[in-house]
């Protein structure tokens, strides 16, 4: 569908969400009011408030051929994410590019299962990692939540590593929060009290067949699993120990229907699982892990 055959103009703001609602459901567009909403608040820059309290407020012109093309990407099969350039994840509202995965609200059960295994110790002077950081999202919600924690982010995609960066400024944490290029653990000989993943574990085979919103809009770096999907967990698994002090915790996000595979991983590494942690959905999202000698 082309710009020309979706015509907003002259409609006010309640008019024109329901419209575009009303054609996201009709192409089986998940989250069709919300989805309108937002594309309804980044092009014309109006607010909840505004759709409630002057629903006959006119679109501009410059804003209905804004939003008129932010419909036909969203039609297209484009996140609402992308086409925003912005997520909300945990607390933060951080900027997403085509470089880095669209950070879920599933991942958020690894900040939560983070901050649970934590304790009254999020509140210590921690080291935090996080492997694969893409925008920053775990990284940067955990070290919000720990005010004395500072944090390493890896990734291998440099350009991953220039918009969490950019994150880290946007909420003030750059001083906290040090990124850099690299793959897993190479190279590093650093320990730390928190270590943070959400790897990619699609199985090579299965990346065909996902959403179009996934497929074509999340880096395959961040989504490509390997045969099994497994291969970045064995990667991982395989020096995470060394790499986490004593009483440390790792908390890494899984793929669902993963938890028997990645939890003998671990137990094979010389991990034990202290808990998991399940998504809103009741997928078993979070694994946390700790040292089998930990006290
Ligand atoms: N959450 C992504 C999905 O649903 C996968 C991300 C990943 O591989 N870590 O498809």
């Amino acid at each position: 569908m082309s710009d020309d055959e979706i015509d907003l103009t002259g409609l006010g703001l309640a008019e024109a969400c329901r419209k575009i609602s009303d054609l996201f459901s009709q192409t089986s567009i998940e989250g069709a009011e919300l989805a309108a909403r937002m594309l309804l608040s980044g092009a014309t820059g109006s607010s909840r408030t505004d759709l409630i309290l002057s629903p006959d407020r006119k679109l501009e012109m410059d804003a209905s051929r804004k939003l008129e093309h932010f419909v036909t990407r969203r039609l297209a099969g484009e996140p609402v994410t992308r086409i925003l350039g912005s997520r909300t994840f945990w607390t933060l509202d951080l900027h997403v590019t085509a470089d880095v995965l669209d950070p879920r609200p599933d991942s958020e059960t690894i900040i939560r299962a983070a901050l649970e295994a934590l304790g009254v110790r999020k509140d210590a002077s921690l080291r935090i990692l996080d492997l694969g950081t893409g925008s920053g999202a775990l990284l940067l919600a955990l070290l919000s939540e720990c005010p004395h924690a500072t944090g390493l982010g890896i990734d291998l995609s440099g350009a991953a590593c220039a918009v969490a960066r950019e994150n880290a400024e946007r909420h003030g944490l750059s001083d906290r929060a040090r990124v850099t290029q690299g793959h897993w653990f190479e190279g590093l000989d650093d320990t730390f009290d928190l270590i943070v993943s959400n790897p990619p574990y699609i199985e090579s085979a299965d990346i065909a067949d996902l959403a179009i919103e996934v497929r074509a809009h999340d880096p395959l770096l961040a989504l490509d699993g390997g045969t099994d999907g497994l291969t970045a967990y064995r990667d991982i698994l395989r020096f995470l120990p060394s790499a986490l002090r004593a009483s440390g915790i790792a908390v890494l996000e899984l793929g669902a229907g993963q938890e028997a595979a990645v939890r003998q991983l671990a137990q094979a590494a010389g991990l034990r699982t202290r808990g998991t942690k399940a998504d809103l959905g009741g997928v078993i999202r979070a694994l946390v892990l700790e040292r089998e000698t930990a006290a």
